[in-house]
């Protein structure tokens, strides 16, 4: 039988504040299969974006447990958490995180330069991904310069740049126009059909996942329903 890529194990998230606690993720128990595009839909405050910080080696569970490659990432040491992030994981933020003193190009650059990618096919990639989601005439601006929309689907290019293994994206459309929510979509589900890139895809509306997602699981108050 083949492992699954991702296995999370009752896991929960406390986050303590001064004199109250508060549960945000509450005992989640789940399996993600390689090259699965898995959605996560649920309410805002639901613990959609904790979920997706802890499975990207962001954040670490209260308690329970997260695999990874067959890697508990709790037993890892942050540098080990720093590679597995840096080499296989590709996150598409809710607020974009651009650098705004780096141009677009430099942006989507960065993360292939840690990584210590051969810089003439990383400018090809980069060029071509441009080129794929129409934004080739942007690669000089600052994201200052851009407009919501434009910025968000930079920093997806940025996720994707380094062709990680795990791409997490978290409400990767709620700024764009319908147009561009598809032509992003489209473009993570091509990656997982092309590629067999893992996805995970966090949203309020399952309309969000454009039937890209095979499977959906809800979240409502940190837990699983
Ligand atoms: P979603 O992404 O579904 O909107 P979040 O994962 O951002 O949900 O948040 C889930 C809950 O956890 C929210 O009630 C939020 O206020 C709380 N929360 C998130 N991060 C922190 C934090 N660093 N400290 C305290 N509470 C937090
Ligand atoms: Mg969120």
């Amino acid at each position: 039988m083949v492992k699954p890529l991702i296995e999370v194990e009752h896991l929960t998230k406390i986050f303590s504040e001064s004199e109250s606690t508060f549960k945000a993720l509450d005992d989640l128990s789940f399996i993600v299969e390689d090259g699965e595009v898995l959605g996560i839909s649920g309410p805002s405050g639901s613990g959609k974006t904790t979920l997706l910080a802890i499975i990207g080696c962001l954040e670490k569970p209260t308690t329970g447990s997260v695999t990874i490659f067959g890697e508990k990432i709790d037993k890892l040491s942050d540098v080990e958490l720093s590679n597995i992030r840096l080499n296989h994981i590709g996150f598409i933020f809710q607020e974009h995180n651009l650098l705004p003193s780096l141009t677009v190009y430099e942006n989507i650059m960065l993360p292939l330069t840690l990584s210590k990618k051969n810089v003439k096919s990383s400018r090809s990639r980069i060029n071509e991904l441009l080129h794929k989601v129409g934004l080739s005439q942007l690669k000089d601006r600052y994201p200052s310069q851009l407009s919501r929309g434009q910025r968000q689907r930079i920093a997806a290019i940025r996720a994707l740049a380094n062709e990680p293994k795990i791409i997490l994206a978290d409400e990767p459309t709620s700024d764009l126009d319908p147009e561009n929510s598809s032509i992003l979509i489209n473009f993570l589900r091509e990656l997982s059909e092309n590629n067999g890139t893992t996805i995970i895809i966090g949203a309020t509306d399952p309309e969000d996942f454009q039937g890209s997602a095979k499977r959906t699981l809800r979240l409502t108050d940190g837990r699983l329903v």
